[in-house]
């Protein structure tokens, strides 16, 4: 049957609603001047007759809010980077905060790289309760610590539970909801609530309609700071850690008005093909990437198969550069100091 989006002029959403339901027809509103509900020829013409309504969108998407139908594209500002600008912004740092010295180390080196905003998790999701779970509310620290010496540059990290999202909120730029929350509802309200711009991973088992779905708690919540990631779905091959799937970069790309970035990282799994996969998540309309690098891969805490060394990062950049420019976006770069920060508004 499909969905229905009529736009009012803001003081006049409720008396629209009330006059629809009069007629029997039910309209909720999502978001200021924006009702939703199903849709009808019926109510349709009754509607564009209503005064204060600008607009009826019958056969509107089931995620009217993240789709393209109120705006063509929506850019993320965060902390002077800027998502879904010409500018592809690019987010690098290690998987996890594993110490102060290693934070300093692998920050500084990519921001001089070219990296526009750092990440690195303090609270890590981790397959196994065994593994390195991350340093927690003192890795969040050395995040605050970092960000006092390197003032301009962003930083992402995660946050895993309702519980935690003060905390990381507190200190991150953009808090980062990673694939295995990616529905998890009362997470996304909660850091919706926050108010502070999302990185919002597509989980490895959900569609890119789902994760649409997903962006649309955050927009309806009044959180209008959402960025899309696409890190890699399971499939039947097992020669990547997980199938980047550059074909629902294209897809989003043209049904959402929301910044899309690619982690090349996590779908490749081994570092030799993190770099292919970053370009083919460029060339396919990506807004940006999220890279993971390490200054001791081996010694990793975490994810270091996948970790590319600092000359790696550098390279991969190099070889962005000219994939950018044939889609018509630039690779600004180097963001040594942050007034020359290339992506900054
Ligand atoms: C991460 O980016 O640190 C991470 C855990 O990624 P994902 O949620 O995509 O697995
Ligand atoms: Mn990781």
């Amino acid at each position: 049957m499909g969905s229905m989006v009529v736009t009012t002029e803001a003081a006049a959403t409720a008396a629209v609603q009330e006059a629809l339901r009069a007629s029997s027809v039910e309209l909720r509103p999502i978001a200021p001047g924006v009702l939703f509900g199903a849709d009808d020829a019926e109510a349709a013409s009754l509607a564009r007759h209503l005064p204060g309504v600008l607009a009826v969108h019958r056969h509107a998407p089931a995620w009217p809010l993240a789709s393209r139908l109120l705006a063509p594209s929506s850019p993320v500002d965060v902390g002077g980077v800027v998502f879904g600008g010409r500018g592809i912004a690019v987010i690098a740092g290690p998987c996890a905060v594993e110490g102060a010295a290693q934070l300093e180390l692998v920050g500084s080196d990519v921001v001089r790289a070219g990296a526009h905003a750092l990440r690195g998790g303090a609270f890590k999701p981790r397959t196994s309760p065994y593994s390195f779970q991350g340093l927690g509310h003192d890795g969040l620290a050395l995040l605050a610590a970092w960000k006092a010496r390197h003032p301009g540059v962003p930083v992402v990290t995660e946050v895993l539970d309702t519980r935690q999202v003060e905390a990381v909120a507190a200190v991150a730029d953009m808090l980062q909801i990673g694939a295995r929350n990616m529905q998890n509802s009362a997470l996304l309200c909660a850091v919706a609530e926050r108010g502070k711009p999302v990185l919002l991973k597509r989980g490895f088992g959900n569609t890119a309609a789902e994760l649409l779905h997903s962006a649309e708690y955050l927009l309806s919540r009044g959180n209008e700071a959402v960025v899309l990631c696409e890190r890699g779905i399971r499939t039947l091959e097992p020669g990547t850690r997980f199938t980047l799937d550059v074909g629902a970069v294209a897809w989003l790309k043209q049904r959402t008005r929301l910044p899309v970035i690619v982690d090349p990282s996590h779908a490749a799994g081994v570092s030799d093909l993190v770099t292919p996969l970053a370009l083919a998540g460029i060339a396919a309309g990506a807004d940006g990437l999220m890279v993971e690098v390490h200054d001791d891969p081996a010694q990793a805490r975490s994810d270091g198969d996948q970790a590319l060394l600092l000359d790696e990062f550098t390279a991969l950049l190099d070889t962005l550069a000219p994939v950018a420019a044939a889609v018509g976006r630039s690779l600004g770069r180097p963001a040594s100091s942050v007034s020359s920060n290339p992506v900054a508004a």
